[in-house]
């Protein structure tokens, strides 16, 4: 990455300074907000956090609440961003701030990233728009605008390219600016310097010193490993009820969505016919099959194909919880890939 870093330092601050979105999480430094803030934004759009970290904040005011909440709770309030892991993780590193700091969150950034759920770039950006220092936060964002900046062709999933990249943000980062710098890379890279489609030079602070611009070769960067193919897999969802109430069942404790509340279900894809006599062969009473719905649930790494069947069925199975319908919207976190079905029902 042979650049010029520091020529970009004195535009990017004023154009972010003039022309940042208003966002919650930006006007605080509080870094309970912000770590809360930072976790819901990895894999989840700034317009879908919005009304959840608000909603959380109402309901989970601090660390201290965050060590001791029920993790149902806890989940009912994560329902929809997914990841749910991340959400464990809060908890346990609210539980280890209680134990090691006395519930202060600490600043020192060595403590910071041995917390459960947070890494580098995490920690990185607590550290340094809390406490204002010099901690470069680099994820995939910065590091596109980087890599477009240097012209740069080395991989952006290498650790390598990821360590350079620190090290050459580091020159920047002085004493009282170090908030400013990591929140308007972030928002370069997710308003500017785009991740699909065509960046936006025109708007850009840095396009008159910016390579891939001067080159016109933008479209060609960032270099990254190719992606593997998602593993499809086809399932048969059964979302069986007896008047109104609903038969579900916690998820194993291994995998994708350990531990979470789904529909009874399959792994293969069943016809109307074989669905109603799989459910009969397993200890239930089907009385009506009321309708199928299909659809395809995209995880990072896998594909559900799923057929639901909506059965109107005499409860038996003792594997399965039957709760009510209304249950769903104040207790049982079901993710988004069976909640689905539930929405598609009226
Ligand atoms: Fe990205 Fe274009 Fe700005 Fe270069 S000039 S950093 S390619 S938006």
């Amino acid at each position: 990455m042979e650049f010029n870093w520091i020529t970009i330092k004195k535009p990017l601050l004023e154009w972010y300074q003039k022309s940042h979105r208003d966002l919650e999480w930006r006007n605080t430094k509080e870094p309970y907000y912000i770590w809360i803030s930072e976790i819901m934004l990895q894999q989840t759009r700034v317009e879908a956090v919005k009304g959840y970290y608000e909603r959380f904040l109402r309901e989970v005011p601090d660390i201290k609440a965050l060590s001791i909440i029920e993790e149902e709770k806890l989940l009912k309030l994560w329902e929809g961003l997914g990841y749910y892991n991340r959400a464990r993780n809060l908890k346990k590193a609210a539980i280890q701030i209680m134990e090691l700091y006395d519930g202060r969150f600490p600043t020192k950034y060595k403590e910071v990233v041995g917390l459960p759920g947070i890494g580098e770039y995490t920690a990185g950006a607590i550290c340094s728009i809390c406490f204002g220092l010099p901690t470069p936060a680099v994820d995939g964002n910065v590091l596109r605008v980087m890599v477009r900046l240097s012209d740069c062709y080395d991989n952006i999933d290498d650790l390598k390219t990821k360590r350079m990249a620190r090290q050459n943000l580091l020159s920047l980062y002085h004493k009282g600016n170090c908030d400013l710098l990591t929140q308007a890379f972030m928002e370069l890279g997710a308003m500017v310097c785009i991740p699909n489609g065509v960046p936006k030079c025109q708007e850009c602070p840095l396009r008159e010193t910016c390579l891939a611009y001067r080159r016109n070769t933008w479209n060609k960067l960032p270099v990254r490993k190719e992606k593997k193919k998602r593993k499809i897999e086809e399932k048969t969802v059964f979302i069986l009820h007896d008047g109104n109430q609903y038969g579900i069942r916690k998820r194993g404790s291994k995998g994708l969505l350990a531990d979470m509340w789904e529909f009874y279900h399959v792994d293969a894809r069943l016809n109307a016919r074989q669905a109603v006599d799989y459910i009969s062969e397993h200890g239930f009473e089907p009385v009506l099959l009321e309708k199928e719905i299909p659809y395809t649930h995209i995880f990072t790494h896998v594909e559900w194909r799923m057929t639901a069947y909506y059965i109107e069925c005499r409860k038996k199975k003792e594997e399965l919880l039957w709760v009510d319908k209304n249950a769903f919207e104040t207790m049982y976190a079901l993710p988004s890939a069976y909640k689905v079905f539930l929405e598609k029902e009226s």
